[in-house]
């Protein structure tokens, strides 16, 4: 079993040696940070246990498997979720135990389909105290041929009772190169995908939502922001930390919006053609070299916890008080 998940080699070995030895713990504790594939693993061994080819699991043909696909697999049992979004909510339902309540009396028959009923709770510390302590009896007492999964970035929060009667298995954060191997696998631009690498915290999700937030957009913004300190028009009208933080929003920190803007520029200068680094070299006081080491410090400023407001302050003064080779940052000489 893969099922196409990266970065995830440790988790997927250990239960596929699980499914092999035919020793299956009726608990699992899936945990790591959001967005690297625990609940599409969690997906993917509810599709191994419950596929009806008995020689390649999960077969992905089989009537088990085209459910499990579906998200309408009778023994799988799982909270809506609408779309790709993670809106589920275990604690809705009929009973104050929420979906548990409503779904355990089922969880006590044969199953339907397959070998084995598989109930995946994501987030699954945000169960209401009521709903934790009714799965804790469920878990004491566990229905035959059943398997739970809870799903969680935040274990802490779980009951400790609970958390012991699992199995627990650590999901690490992504690799840049596996980040991007993801990112450029759903269609996202590989130039794209490794600028938004950097700031997803080892998640893909957040990459996702970094990039669904208008990366290109944000380019535009940094961009324009270059082009008037370069233009001398940082003085007139807003300066330009207030235009920065202004476009903040869409969830966004002032501390992201500066990392965002430090890595734009590594990006602008790694990326600037030979020929134009060597003519700045030749016209400018401040190599593009001078000009790494600027936003190296501003960058480390930032993970030393600095003030966002000060450090985005302190960069644009550096780069407004001349001898910044703009056009390795890409802003155009045409408004000289
Ligand atoms: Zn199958």
């Amino acid at each position: 079993m893969t099922g196409g998940i990266l970065g995830q080699g440790r988790a997927l070995t250990a239960l596929r040696r699980a499914v092999e030895s035919g020793r299956v713990p009726h608990a699992y504790l899936f945990v790591g940070p959001r967005g690297v594939g625990k609940y599409s693993t969690a997906l993917e061994f509810a599709a191994t246990l419950q596929c009806l080819d008995e020689a390649q699991r999960p077969c992905g043909v089989c009537r088990s498997c085209k459910l499990v696909a579906k998200g309408d697999h009778p023994d799988l049992f799982q909270p809506k979720r609408s779309g790709s979004k993670l809106t589920k909510n275990a604690n809705a339902g009929s009973k104050e135990t929420g979906f548990l309540g409503d779904i355990v009396p089922m969880l006590g028959y044969a199953p339907v389909l397959s070998a084995w009923k598989v109930v995946i709770l994501d987030d699954a510390h945000q169960l209401t105290d009521t709903a934790a302590n009714f799965l804790l009896k469920t878990l004491e007492e566990p229905p035959s041929r059943t398997i739970f999964i809870l799903v969680t970035h935040a274990e802490h929060l779980l009951l400790d009772t609970v958390r012991s009667r699992c199995r627990r298995l650590r999901f690490a954060p992504l690799t840049k190169e596996t980040l991007v191997g993801i990112l450029t696998s759903r269609g996202v631009d590989e130039e794209q995908a490794r600028a938004v690498a950097p700031l997803a915290e080892g998640s893909a999700g957040v990459a996702l939502e970094l990039l669904d937030g208008g990366q290109l957009e944000l380019a535009a913004l940094f961009d324009g922001l270059l082009a008037a300190l370069k233009a001398g028009r940082a003085a007139e009208g807003q300066d330009p930390v207030t235009a920065l933080f202004a476009a903040a929003g869409k969830g966004r920190t002032e501390r992201q919006m500066v990392e965002l803007l430090v890595d734009h520029l590594k990006k602008r200068i790694s990326g600037a053609e030979p020929r134009i680094v060597a003519r700045s070299l030749a016209k400018e006081q401040v190599g593009p070299r001078a000009l790494l080491t600027l936003i190296d410090e501003a960058d480390r400023n930032l993970k030393l916890n600095s003030n966002p407001r000060i450090t985005a302050d302190w960069l644009f003064r550096k780069l407004a008080s001349g001898g910044t080779p703009w056009a390795c940052l890409g802003v155009s000489d045409a408004g000289r």
